[in-house]
């Protein structure tokens, strides 16, 4: 989407060469009209599959996810960062290792919000190591569901999340692809999508 791309070059700030900011627009500050558009980007990308589910986690996937689920007209639910291990016969639960905070978080979603019938879009912001969608994964399949695809805002193409998942047989696609990025001088050069 080179509308993203663009963004990302105006107002992406690559703070290492493993980590790229872009808290004006997605991370902090939302742009909305932005979020409806690259909503429609993935409806575009998805229209073939029968989904009836978006899947994301909290916090930063929750806007994009609910811009696609507006275009796709289903529900959205989100996985939930959980301390207790309460109720655990209520959840489904895994462990994702959070690249942003080095640390490893249980997430959960509700039993009553993922079901053997659901054919499930997994929508994140950001795709590094793949540690998050895996979780994600992970979560529908103890529902018995089924991953239609995944679609991402960014990926770090140098990173290896992405290139491991498409092996899996995932359909996955991103709407800006970071091929390489510079923390000197801030360039930051995208894979030709075409
Ligand atoms: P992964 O699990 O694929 O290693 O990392 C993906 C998760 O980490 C995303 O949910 C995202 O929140 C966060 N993340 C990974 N890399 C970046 C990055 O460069 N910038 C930002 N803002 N978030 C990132």
């Amino acid at each position: 989407m080179k509308r993203l791309e663009e963004r990302i070059r105006k107002d992406g700030v690559v703070k290492t060469s493993q980590v790229l900011k872009v808290d004006s627009f997605l991370n902090h500050q939302m742009d909305v009209t932005f979020f409806y558009e690259m909503g429609a980007e993935f409806k575009r990308l998805f229209a073939d599959r029968p989904i009836n589910k978006i899947l994301t986690i909290e916090a930063s996937g929750i806007g994009i996810a609910i811009m696609a689920g507006l275009h796709f007209d289903v529900p959205v639910v989100f996985a939930k960062k959980a301390q207790t291990s309460n109720m655990d016969e209520d959840v489904y639960a895994t462990q994702i290792h959070s690249f942003t905070h080095d640390r490893m978080n249980r997430v959960v979603v509700s039993k009553q919000y993922l079901h053997a019938d659901d054919h499930v879009l997994i929508i994140d912001d950001f795709l590094a190591n793949g540690c998050a969608l895996e979780g994600l994964i992970d979560l529908v399949k103890q529902a018995n569901g089924t991953v239609e695809g995944i679609g991402i805002a960014v990926e770090k193409g140098f990173q290896k999340g992405g290139d491991r998942l498409r092996k899996q047989g995932y359909r996955l696609a991103s709407l800006a692809i970071v091929e390489s990025m510079d923390e000197t001088s801030g360039e930051i050069v995208f894979r030709d999508q075409k």
